[in-house]
């Protein structure tokens, strides 16, 4: 069984982000010359105090721009990089990862908010983001969570996606995603799904996604997606371990 890894460390050199486990975190240069720093914000949630810090970090007339992973992308200067980094530590904010490792959590808002919901969406988000921040992956691993079958996060366009059932149950899909010249719909794999097995069976899916993506490299390359293990391995493989894990 592979043993995934986590790490969060990196160096910020003055001109990009190095992290010795592989993973890209999120500083980039762009083409206007200003620095993007895409921030890590389970289901785009942030507190007004974070809020505060980003807008004193931007400055009054700065930029924030939201991404479609709920992910804020501050830009500014280069030469105010380091300082904002501490600004964003001390505000208990982190940078989110851009490739080779878990993405930036997408969910909708859920129980609380939505009266559609069946679950507390932003709560299962913050819980796998605690659990798999930082996690080291052969490539970009997204994850969205949707409280009913409304689906306003998509579950289906996902490496794993989460649908909310009543009395705290989740349905599973995975090898979906939304983006790419060959966008497609993940596979449901199983319903009914207690949430607090779902960090586990999610533990599980990324162990065989990184087995799988080392047992097919040669033919798959870099840049491997959960999608393209399951076209060498089938999903029933998926279907199995997720069985395993739910009869432990
Ligand atoms: S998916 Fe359902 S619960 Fe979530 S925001 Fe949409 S309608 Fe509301």
């Amino acid at each position: 069984m592979t043993e995934l890894v986590q790490d969060s460390n990196f160096d910020w050199t003055g001109g990009e982000a190095t992290c010795t486990s592989g993973i890209i975190w999120g500083i980039a240069e762009q083409t206007n010359g200003l620095m993007a720093l895409l921030l890590n914000a389970p289901g785009g949630v942030l507190t007004g105090r974070q809020v505060k810090v980003i807008g004193e970090i931007v400055g009054d007339n700065g930029i924030v721009k939201n991404s479609r992973r709920m992910a804020p992308i501050l830009l500014i200067p280069k030469e105010r990089v380091a300082l904002a980094l501490v600004q964003l530590e001390e505000a208990g904010l982190r940078l989110a990862s851009l490739h080779g490792s878990v993405r930036n959590i997408v969910s909708c808002p859920g129980k609380g908010f939505s009266k559609n919901s069946r679950g507390d969406t932003l709560e299962l988000a913050q819980a796998l983001d605690t659990e798999f921040y930082g996690t080291v992956l052969p490539w970009d691993f997204k994850i969205g969570i949707s409280g009913c079958p409304r689906n306003c996060s998509g579950v289906q366009c996902h490496d794993i996606g989460l649908m909310a059932e009543p009395r705290r149950r989740f349905s599973l899909w995975i090898g979906g995603t939304e983006s790419g010249m060959n966008p497609r719909h993940g596979a449901l794999i199983r319903k009914g799904i207690a949430r607090a097995q779902v960090p586990a069976v999610v533990l599980r899916i990324l162990e065989r996604y990184s087995e799988g993506a080392e047992e097919y490299k040669e033919e798959l390359g870099k840049r491997i997606r959960l999608y393209n293990v399951l076209e060498k391995t089938g999903v029933e493989r998926f279907e199995d371990a997720v069985a395993e894990v739910l009869a432990e």
